[in-house]
């Protein structure tokens, strides 16, 4: 007798091409995007979902990056080493052009990228920290003529280089980005780190940086943007000074202030720039990604990107890139879930019929997948923002990327945990279970917190949507956004007068305490909106019903009435 014959277990979720099976994401870019070609991203939807890729990313996720702070003979190496298939999901982001390459002129749309960068994620989303850092310092390079003219073809260039030498040599380039100290990370202001001048150079003013950073991913990146306090002295050279000199300059919040630096690993004449890798971080998920903290000896150069003092502003546009990021993350992860939870539930047979047949998991699934979609929908209409505003002037665009980014940050990367775990939840015992890295479900689980807290939690989020909206215009540009959807469902029309009324008001509704509760309402709003202009009528319904009218705090209490069985074939054919 046969004592291990497995039955009525699923076939894993390999194979897929994933953008041909997205339909929600193909219509919102045929809404967005009309002249799009989507040939490349069919193309990557395939690799993506390939059984092959889709190995690469458990090994990726099973060997974690090592450390090397020496080498043998003792001489420091601050060098991180990763297993193959690292590279090889890397390379195939670079390939595409998730990194640096809309900046450079015609080559890739921020709206294709975006696509791109949600379907990516549904395969691997830990190597693209640094595609997503690299995307988002690119531009700032701009305000140092010297390094974005070196630097910025091969930031954009497609042909991945993982090699540690120093840049001149290297075909394609990556970036990150160091803010985060331990005594504060959200409030940057409380940066110590210190940056003294060295002298002009042919990258314009060199500094000597002495100090640490809490949080610094990516650390094989070939250079970072680093914040360090300046000092308001006259600029004269410290050639001769000690190094690191504990001169009393750069006290925290003193001198002229926090100011944006560029610190690559290779120095110009080719030697190393002494960054100390302290150790790499312990984390929950993300585990293909090297985390780091690193110390900065007094001997580290980094370049001034900026005015001097100008660093949070800086900083404040390079987040808003991630943060992009961090919502598009998450309606990737959030499309992958929902994809295993369906096909899973398609397969599995309880109580006489398959889950996914069974009414009350076919509401959980519903649900799921109007999150799902609604999460695609807001994330890439930010993106498509990007496009909108950075080539030409338009005036509702440019207050809807200010808007939407702390929006869509805040409320998909909150919501992505939740599905997570409700998804998780659909595929039973076996979801809980990592099985050598096989258990794609449980890594998607430990990933999701992640986009939520980097690059500004939760609260810093609400707090910043408060200050968008102190901008003139910006509730007239709400309520014009929304326009598509009035007058289509009485929830909506109702929920749309609370917000706009209190958007007019500078009362209670602005106040910090209630800005999460703001925030939750516009991207609700707006996610509404977004399903009327280009999802079905079932899931547009099923989102008024079940966000505006009754929201509930759990998946799967859709009110009766609704066309599950049209939501969830439109969400998995
Ligand atoms: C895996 C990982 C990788 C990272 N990589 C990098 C990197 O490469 N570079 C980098 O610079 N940083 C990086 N970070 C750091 C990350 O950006 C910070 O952790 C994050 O910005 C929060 O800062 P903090 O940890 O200092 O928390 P804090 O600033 O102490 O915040 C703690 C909590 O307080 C809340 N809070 C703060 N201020 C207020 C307020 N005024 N009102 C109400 N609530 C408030 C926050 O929302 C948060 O929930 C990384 C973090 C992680 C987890």
């Amino acid at each position: 007798m046969n004592t291990h014959e497995v039955t009525n277990q699923s076939e894993p979720w390999s194979g897929a091409n994933l953008f041909d099976a997205n339909r929600p994401l193909q219509e919102a870019l045929a809404c967005h995007a009309p002249a799009l070609d989507t040939a490349r991203l069919s193309a990557l939807g395939a690799l993506a979902g390939s059984a092959d890729m889709l190995e690469h990313a458990r090994l990726a996720n099973t060997h974690a990056p090592r450390l090397h702070t020496h080498d043998v003979q003792g001489r420091r190496l601050d060098q991180v080493e990763f297993h193959p298939s690292y590279h090889v999901l890397l390379g195939g982001a670079l390939r595409f052009g998730l990194h640096g390459t809309p900046w450079s002129a015609g080559a890739l749309s921020h709206v294709e990228r975006a696509a791109g960068f949600m379907l990516f994620t549904e395969l691997e989303p830990s190597v693209l920290c640094p595609v997503s850092m690299t995307y988002a310092v690119t531009p700032a390079l701009r305000a140092n003529t010297a390094i974005a003219q070196a630097w910025m073809p091969k930031l954009a260039a497609t042909t991945y280089d993982p090699r540690f030498v120093p840049f001149a040599g290297k075909s394609t380039l990556t970036m990150g980005m160091g803010m985060t100290e331990k005594q504060g990370g959200s409030d940057v202001r409380a940066n110590t780190t210190r940056a003294e001048f060295d002298g002009d150079t042919e990258w314009g003013q060199a500094y000597r940086l002495t100090g640490h950073k809490w949080f610094f991913s990516a650390p094989m990146c070939d250079a970072f943007l680093v914040l360090a306090q300046t000092e308001s002295a006259p600029k004269t050279p410290l050639a001769s000074a000690p190094r690191g000199g504990a001169s009393g300059l750069g006290r925290p919040g003193a001198g002229s202030g926090l100011s944006c630096f560029f610190v690559p690993r290779f120095k110009p004449d080719g030697s190393v720039n002494p960054i100390r890798i302290q150790r790499l971080k312990d984390k929950l998920g993300n585990h293909a990604n090297a985390s780091s903290e690193v110390e900065f000896g007094g001997d580290v150069t980094g370049w001034l990107v900026g005015d001097e003092g100008r660093g949070v502003a800086q900083i404040l546009a390079m987040g808003a890139l991630t943060r992009l990021d961090c919502a598009l993350g998450s309606a990737g992860l959030m499309r992958a879930a929902l994809s295993m939870a369906i096909h899973h539930t398609r397969q599995r047979l309880a109580f006489g019929k398959a889950l996914a047949e069974q009414p009350l998991m076919k509401n959980v699934l519903a649900d799921l997948a109007i999150e799902s979609e609604a999460a695609t929908a807001l994330a890439l209409r930010l993106a498509t923002s990007i496009d909108a505003t950075e080539n030409r002037t338009d005036e509702h665009e440019l207050l809807m990327r200010r808007v939407l980014t702390p929006i869509a940050k805040f409320w998909v990367c909150k919501r992505g945990a939740m599905l997570a775990q409700e998804a998780m939840e659909c595929l039973g015992g076996n979801g809980y279970v990592e099985a050598q890295g096989q258990g794609v479900m449980a890594r998607i689980y430990r990933e999701m917190p992640l986009n939520s807290i980097w690059e500004g939690a939760g609260n810093i989020m609400a707090l910043d949507l408060l200050r968008a909206l102190r901008g003139a215009d910006v509730a007239a540009a709400i309520e014009r956004e929304l326009a598509p959807a009035r007058g289509q469902h009485a929830a909506f029309d109702a929920a749309a007068a609370r917000l706009l009324g209190a958007l007019g008001t500078t009362g209670d509704a602005n106040q910090e305490a209630q800005a999460r509760r703001l925030a939750r309402d516009t991207a609700l709003l707006v996610q509404a909106s977004l399903l009327r202009r280009h999802s079905s009528d079932a899931v547009f319904a099923a989102f008024c019903a079940a966000r505006l009218a009754a929201p509930s705090d759990v998946f799967g209490v859709l009110p009766a009435g609704l066309d599950v069985d049209a939501i969830i074939r439109r969400a998995l054919p």
